[in-house]
């Protein structure tokens, strides 16, 4: 087995909270070929699609708007989006006073920023790979890029719990009522960017992975056979509210963040301001916290031993919020670490891998109402 499967078991961290409907598995990597548009430098300026010339210059629209000159440019990053990751875009100087965007051909949150519009297109691993459009609106006319996002496989695991554990996958309709009042508070979008500056690890020097991992659960007693996962055999997005549809199903959903290993009562600190949104007792997730960013961006934190910040706080980067527990369903102390971008989750290393453009931008302008 290899360790970091060993690991995964050890910490049999759950942490549910799949954001989307949708799952499906990929039994290979099949990376596609990336058709994606980046324009890196001002002098590369793409053809503007005309398709979007009946949306109306409006008179407050003006170029004072934005500091810098709306070229029609617009930069990606990553080169290469992946299943599970974050593309960001820049759309520079589009003085735009209510942003519109999309992608997927439907509205996709999006703000003003220093140097134009910026939209953060969550790309999650419940989500099929493909290429899709992205746009901005602006007085001159649509600006359309065609982004493919590459597939990912990110993996299966066996985990195996003891009865008490066992016993909490089973409290489905406990477990349906906590994904709903946590995918409310998730969804959430609020106006203001509340950060700026590069993201920080929750917890100190630690090793984390596991992001998009389908699970399989089982009991304890099931772990001295053999068991063998059907290739067709899939997990299903939303945990708590179809996990256990029929009796005979494995309980099984996506890992929808990172599992970071920490010794119990370890300070778990905010990796950037916010406002903390919910602290809540829950029947997978355990002691958990979750801090608005601010523009759809919501960090959580599950499994604490204790929370030491109240639903309103206003917190800085930096700041304790909790301890590192194992409350929940978690057999050891972890922190489980999960980045959710207008409700959906991503990878957390994609977040934080974040460009100069997003991190830096110091003047965070009102979101799209
Ligand atoms: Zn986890």
């Amino acid at each position: 087995m290899p360790s970091s499967t060993r690991r995964a078991l050890t910490l049999l961290a759950i942490c549910a909270l799949v954001g989307s409907s949708a799952c499906e598995v990929v039994s290979s990597k099949g990376a596609k070929q990336d058709t994606t548009t980046v324009a890196s430098t001002a002098t590369n300026v793409p053809p503007i699609d005309t398709t979007g010339a009946g949306v109306p210059a409006t008179p407050s629209e003006s170029l004072a708007a934005g500091s810098a000159r709306d070229t029609g440019v617009v930069t990606l990053y990553p080169e290469q989006p992946v299943r599970g990751g974050v593309l960001f875009a820049l759309a520079e100087g589009v003085a735009a006073d209510i942003p519109r965007c999309s992608w997927k051909g439907a509205p996709l949150p999006c703000a003003r920023v220093s140097k134009g519009v910026l939209a953060i297109v969550p790309l999650p691993a419940d989500e099929a790979a493909g290429t899709f459009t992205l746009s901005f609106e602006r007085p001159a006319g649509r600006i359309t890029r065609q982004v493919t996002v590459a597939d990912h496989d990110f993996g299966r695991e066996l985990v195996f719990l003891d009865s008490a554990h066992y016993a909490l996958v089973k409290k489905s309709s406990d477990v349906a009522r906590d994904a709903r009042a946590l995918r409310s508070v998730l969804a959430t979008e609020s106006d203001q960017r509340l950060w700026h500056g590069s993201w920080k690890a929750p917890v100190k020097g630690t090793h984390s992975a596991g992001y998009g991992v389908e699970r399989f659960y089982y009991r304890a007693a099931d772990s001295s056979r053999a068991i063998t996962l059907a290739p067709d055999m899939k997990t299903r997005g939303t945990f708590g509210l179809d996990t256990n549809s029929k009796a005979a199903d494995v309980p099984s959903w996506r890992h929808a963040g990172v599992d970071i290993a920490a010794a119990r009562n370890t300070s778990v600190n905010a990796p950037a301001a916010g406002i903390v949104a919910d602290v809540g007792e829950y029947i997978l997730t355990g002691r958990t916290v979750v801090i608005d960013h601010g523009q759809g961006v919501m960090s959580a934190y599950f499994h604490l031993d204790t929370a030491l910040v109240h639903r309103g706080d206003q917190i800085a980067a930096g700041k304790r919020i909790g301890r590192v527990g194992s409350t929940g369903l978690a057999t050891g102390p972890h922190l489980h670490y999960g980045i959710y971008i207008d409700g959906k989750d991503v990878d957390p290393s994609a977040w934080t891998a974040m460009p100069a453009f997003v991190r830096d931008d110091s003047k965070p302008k009102s979101a799209a109402p």
